[in-house]
């Protein structure tokens, strides 16, 4: 099967197990959003959910924040680990959001990378998740061990594996591609044991680099588990990968496909 096939079918796949759209960071805004995948990094999400509403209740807004001393914000976001660096880079985007961009989460991609802490993957959660755009796929620790599994890469840089993804997914799938892939990597395509003995994905996945040294199943159809429809996942392994926000001209709804995450109604 050619790999457009194949990616053609994974994303099918995936989209049957998992229909509705979960949420994995509780953020209500771009700039929340923002804040929650930067603190992700390292962390798991349910930690980064727990400082969350501590942080936007004491400073609301980029502007709020540009005004918080290093000091203060270290002490809030303490337990989300790396906390130095990610106060250094949260007051660093504060300030430019505010100077630079009036206060709002900027819309593009240059933009973005322009502010400390901001990477292309975290770009592409904010872009997707906040203003529905589909300008490239988050790769995280979970996107890239599974594409290259599924012999979808053989690179290891993330910048070569998004465009690999990029190639062979319909862009309007970007984001879902990213977030599914996610919510996969913690459910079956484990990074040291993945369940291909359960996995639905094994008639179009050549497994590469799956050994039985990584705790694989052995590489049989039969008997497997059929797939299923999964909700909630326990939101471990923090990747700030697929997170979703209201948009920040709505607070009432996320800007693609499913309803933003109330913050005190989210996952544990
Ligand atoms: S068959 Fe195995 S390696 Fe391939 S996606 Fe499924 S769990 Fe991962």
């Amino acid at each position: 099967m050619q790999t457009a096939d194949r990616a053609a079918r994974v994303l099918e796949l995936l989209r049957l197990r998992y229909p509705t759209r979960e949420t994995h960071l509780v953020a209500q805004n771009a700039w929340e959003l923002l804040v929650a995948t930067v603190l992700a990094a390292q962390c798991t999400d349910v930690r980064v959910n727990q400082v969350t509403p501590g942080l936007f209740s004491r400073w609301p807004g980029p502007a709020e924040l540009a005004r918080a001393t290093q000091e203060e914000l270290e002490e809030v976001i303490h337990s989300t680990g790396f906390y130095r660096n990610k106060a250094t880079n949260l007051l660093g985007a504060a300030r430019r959001v505010t100077e630079v961009h009036g206060g709002e989460v900027p819309r593009t991609m240059a933009e973005l990378v322009q502010l400390p802490g901001v990477a292309r993957k975290t770009a592409n959660v904010v872009l997707w998740g906040a203003y529905g755009i589909n300008e490239g796929i988050a790769v995280d620790t979970h996107v890239k061990r599974i594409a290259f599994r599924m012999g979808f890469t053989e690179s290891v840089d993330p910048v070569q594996i998004e465009r690999d993804l990029m190639d062979i997914f319909p862009r309007d799938a970007w984001g879902d591609v990213n977030h599914m892939l996610v919510w996969f990597g913690r459910h079956v395509c484990d990074a040291r044991a993945p369940r291909c003995g359960e996995c639905e994905m094994i008639e179009v996945c050549p497994r590469h680099g799956v050994g039985q040294k990584d705790g694989a199943a052995p590489r049989k159809t039969a008997g497997r588990a059929p797939v299923k429809a999964v909700g909630k996942a326990a939101g471990k392994a923090g990747t700030a990968g697929t997170a979703k926000a209201a948009p920040s001209n709505s607070a009432s709804r996320s800007s693609a496909t499913s309803p933003a995450k109330p913050r005190n109604g989210g996952k544990p």
